[in-house]
């Protein structure tokens, strides 16, 4: 009997639409033993100018009750609220729905446009854990500023430090399965801040429970000269949120840029899978956009639930759907952005032909 997955679908704003479009086509394409039921969530820009909420609660309902949550792209440069600000609807889902560890792989592949001459026999293939709900992203627009001082502060938890930490070494386990290093690295300033030393006292604790995994810590400084210089040593690394924010675009640097850097956000009940790039609002509308970073994030949807639900096909799926988009790559099966003819619909079926 084929079971049937609840998929909350962000559309979303600028290409959102436009990649979405065949990565829903290449998911209801697969489907052996499962299948999904896509529901529409207005958000957004769009969905600002249309009804007045960036985030509707009948969208974040929907996400709620939802197996998993499917976002493209949300907002638009030009569309803020009446005190200028931007809209960041993709941060109020985390928070809303406690989504505390942003996973966001780092790989280089050949046909990537990675800036880095890897030397032979050198594979790059890390994930970098980012909580995404708490540090210095805490005071979140509500800092401390007066007419000659301001000051934001940085919060951890215990609750949610031990939860991302654990997920951080919960995945190296699942990845050591596979033949990675099954090595977690923390990553922190606990030489300046005594908050670190609380973040690193709790990520060696629960490292205890892990006998079989390796656990190190590292600077964030360093880890940003490593991360140039030595990206094949890392498995699996875990940090705060502003840290995260900044070491993830370095990874997607690496890659080439946004365009190739897939995300998920995971808490205890639900997840978002997205493409860390923005609605790009320079190339919106042309067909021309990227979809493979979408089409990952897919794929990193199809391996949660398929963890989640034991379903081996599923996850067979999942890697089948990163194997497939790695070869597209290779063979110069791409668009303009990375070099290759094809326009977004072009790229997608390039993916599909070769599952
Ligand atoms: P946000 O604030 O929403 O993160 P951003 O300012 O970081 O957005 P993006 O929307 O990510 O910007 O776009 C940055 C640049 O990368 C733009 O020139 C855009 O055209 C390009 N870009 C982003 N995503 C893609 C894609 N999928 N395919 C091709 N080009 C892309
Ligand atoms: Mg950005």
């Amino acid at each position: 009997m084929s079971k049937t997955f609840e998929i909350a679908v962000f559309h979303g704003d600028g290409i959102g639409p436009e990649i979405m479009a065949p990565t829903l086509d290449l998911l209801r394409g697969l489907s052996s033993g499962y299948d999904f039921r896509f529901t529409d969530c207005p958000a957004g820009a769009a969905s600002y100018l249309d009804c007045g909420s960036d985030l509707p609660e009948a969208s974040l309902d929907t996400a709620r009750r939802a197996d998993a949550i499917l976002l493209s792209a949300l907002g638009d440069p030009a569309v803020r609220y009446p005190d200028g600000t931007e809209m960041t609807p993709q941060i109020d889902i985390r928070i809303a729905l406690d989504l505390y560890a942003g996973v966001r792989p780092v790989r280089i592949v050949p046909g990537m446009r990675s800036p880095l001459n890897l030397p032979d026999g050198k594979v790059v293939d890390f994930v970098l854990i980012r909580e995404s709900t708490e540090g210095l992203f805490h005071t979140q627009g509500k800092g401390h500023v007066e007419a000659d001082m301001a000051e934001e502060t940085l919060r951890l938890t215990r609750r949610t430090t031990t939860k991302v930490c654990d997920f951080a070494f919960r995945l190296a386990r699942e990845r050591k399965a596979s033949g990675s290093q099954g090595r977690v690295t923390s990553v922190d300033k606990a030489n300046v801040f005594r908050a670190f030393a609380f973040w690193r006292d709790i990520f060696d604790g629960v490292g205890a429970n892990y006998p079989d995994l390796t656990a190190d810590h590292a600077y964030v400084d360093a880890m940003a000269l490593w991360f140039v210089l030595r990206p094949w040593d890392w498995d699996v690394m875990v940090t705060e949120n502003m840290f995260g924010d900044i070491l993830s675009d370095l990874g997607a640097g690496l890659m080439g840029g946004l365009g190739m850097a897939p995300s998920a956000d995971i808490g205890d009940d639900h997840a978002v899978f997205q493409p860390c790039h923005g609605s790009a609002p320079d190339i919106a509308g042309r067909g021309i956009a990227n979809p493979f970073a979408m089409i990952l994030s897919a794929g990193m949807m199809l391996d949660w639930l398929g963890r989640r639900h034991d379903m081996p096909a599923m996850i067979a799926d999942a890697a089948r759907v990163q194997a497939a988009v790695d070869a597209c790559l290779a063979a110069g099966e791409t668009t303009g952005d990375l070099g290759g003819p094809l326009d977004t619909r072009g790229a997608g079926a390039a993916v599909m032909a070769r599952l």
